[in-house]
């Protein structure tokens, strides 16, 4: 290639490659410098290289005739600054520019870029020229193109998994590190400062990774590595030094890499931070157990609910049959007819206890109650009448003010009146020492719902919090249960409404609550208070 020049561009012309000539020896020097020629080319089109002479100005006075097979010209086309035309667009320019920079300023030229080929297709090729200059002759620029176009696809796939790998990584936000336990130096991915807190991108010492390891962790670790069968993935828990000097918990996933002894020589993987895990693991087992807990909480709460609820219509049956007995002993003839009424009364007392059961069961199994369109003032009523049969009234005057008669709820209406009843009954034991007691009713529409206000003129809650007097089992009284509000609460949201209590400005309990209207009917203002 030296010796040829640009009046003498012989090897352009020259004849296919030796491919497949048959071996003989060769003593005529003009045929052996044929040969090695040949010879040179041959191995140029190996190495997918196309060698090219240029003058001092860049422009190409030789190339290898391969290049007109791959681009589909002539070789003559490349000649001079033809060549340019068959650089992909988006590169020309760039070559071209840095190609005459080069001839002005520098000695050698180096460039990657697309060239097109025959079929239309672009290939990377890698230009590179140094100037040379033989004694009396001019300056030349001698140059090899080079087909990198594998190599780059190559590179480009391997730095496209990469960039996949490290997207996965950064998604999972585990730690990739890499032991090469020739040089024992661990490297680590750059998810080491977010997880760890240590510099991204660490090359350390094994023994730096050893040092972070909790010490009550290493043996374990170390024993587990050694451990580890040939072919199986090495897994470990153990807990790692963050930067702060705090400790994280964390999984380590990795696969050894063994030589052909079967002995280690690498170790690939993974660091999983178990934080979060281990936090999870831990709220989902304290939810377990309050869910036993409250499970078992509220099987008692069912339970009490039955024996409190079931424990009033007995007793109000109770005092109409006793009602009766003393009527029907006074023997008098005109008592026939409240004789009669305090039977019925008895019997309606002892279905209720059935009824109750049913409600309450539903209540507690599905956490509502029948809905129907029922009479307010009916359970207000009902529920005054089974007070004061039931406590004797303890005069304690229940007023229910103003004209409900066609307020209508939707709601269930025992559950409606049992609220009424545990709140009537409340009160007339909370007013047991107040002077002329009293409690008031009052009922309003209140947007699609209607609201009730049960208020008494009696102690109060003192330095009890109303709102805690509804959760079950809380009481103030010696004898209580605590569980007349909770049902209350129970019943008023199972039947769709809310129910709440207060100090009333005056002195005395404030209950309020709410119930659904029937369809159709509804008032603009839709708050309890
Ligand atoms: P209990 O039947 O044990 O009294 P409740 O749930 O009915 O349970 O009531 C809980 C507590 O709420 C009572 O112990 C009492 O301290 C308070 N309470 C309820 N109603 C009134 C009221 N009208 N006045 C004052 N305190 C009341």
């Amino acid at each position: 290639m030296r010796s040829r020049s640009e009046s003498a561009p012989d090897w352009c012309r020259c004849s296919p490659m030796m491919r497949g000539t048959a071996v003989k020896t060769v003593t005529d020097q003009a045929e052996r410098s044929a040969a090695l020629e040949e010879l040179y080319r041959f191995t140029m089109r190996i190495n997918r290289q196309i060698p090219f002479v240029a003058d001092a100005g860049g422009a190409v006075l030789c190339i290898d005739p391969l290049w007109g097979e791959w681009a589909g010209a002539a070789p003559s086309e490349a000649l001079g600054f033809g060549f340019l035309h068959y650089i992909h667009h988006d590169d020309r320019s760039m070559v071209k520019v840095a190609w005459i920079d080069a001839m002005a300023h520098a000695d050698a030229f180096l460039l990657d870029h697309r060239a097109r080929m025959a079929d239309g297709s672009y290939r990377w090729f890698r230009c590179a020229s140094e100037k040379y200059q033989l004694p009396g002759e001019p300056l030349r620029w001698r140059g090899l193109l080079t087909d990198i176009d594998e190599l780059c696809r190559a590179r480009t796939a391997a730095q496209d998994s990469e960039a996949r790998f490290r997207t996965a990584a950064f998604a999972t936000r585990d730690v990739i590190w890499d032991l090469d336990l020739a040089t024992s130096t661990v490297t680590f991915s750059e998810c080491l400062a977010t997880a760890l807190g240590y510099d991204a991108s660490h090359t350390s010492a094994a023994s730096w990774w050893r040092k972070q390891v909790h010490p009550d962790d290493i043996d374990r670790v170390t024993q587990a590595f050694r451990a580890c069968p040939p072919g199986e993935r090495w897994i470990c828990d153990y807990r790692m030094r963050r930067a702060d000097g705090s400790y994280m918990p964390m999984q380590a996933r990795a696969f050894i890499l063994r030589d052909a002894h079967g002995r280690p020589v690498r170790v690939t993987g993974a660091l999983t931070d178990l934080t979060e895990e281990r936090a999870t693991k831990r709220r989902i087992e304290r939810l377990q157990s309050e869910m036993a807990d409250s499970s078992r909480s509220g099987a008692a709460a069912a339970f009490a609910m039955l024996s409190h609820e079931l424990n009033q219509p007995p007793t109000a049956l109770a005092n109409f049959v006793r009602g009766a007995r003393r009527l029907l002993e006074q023997d008098d003839p005109t008592a026939r007819d409240r004789v009669l009424m305090a039977m019925d009364a008895a019997a309606a007392s002892a279905s209720d206890a059935g009824a109750i059961v049913h409600r309450l069961s539903d209540l507690v199994s599905h956490g509502e109650g029948r809905l129907s369109a029922q009479n307010l003032w009916e359970a207000a009523n009902d529920a005054r009448a089974l007070t004061c049969l039931d406590t004797a009234g303890g005069g304690v005057r229940i007023e229910i003010a103003g004209d409900l008669g066609d307020l209508e709820v939707i709601g269930d209406r025992l559950q409606i009146r049992q609220v009424f009843l545990n709140l009537f009954r409340n009160a007339v034991e909370a007013l047991i020492d107040t002077p002329d007691p009293r409690v008031s009713v009052s009922v309003a529409p209140a947007g699609e719902f209607v609201r009730v206000a049960v208020i008494d003129n009696g102690p109060g809650f003192g330095a009890n919090k109303p709102e805690a007097l509804f959760a079950p089992f809380t009481t103030t009284k010696a004898n209580g249960v605590g569980l007349g509000l909770s049902i209350c609460q129970m019943i008023i949201e199972a039947n769709g409404g809310e129910i709440r209590a207060e100090p009333h400005p005056v002195g005395g309990a404030a209950f309020y609550f709410t119930v659904p209207q029937t369809e159709g009917r509804s008032d603009a203002d839709a708050s309890i208070g």
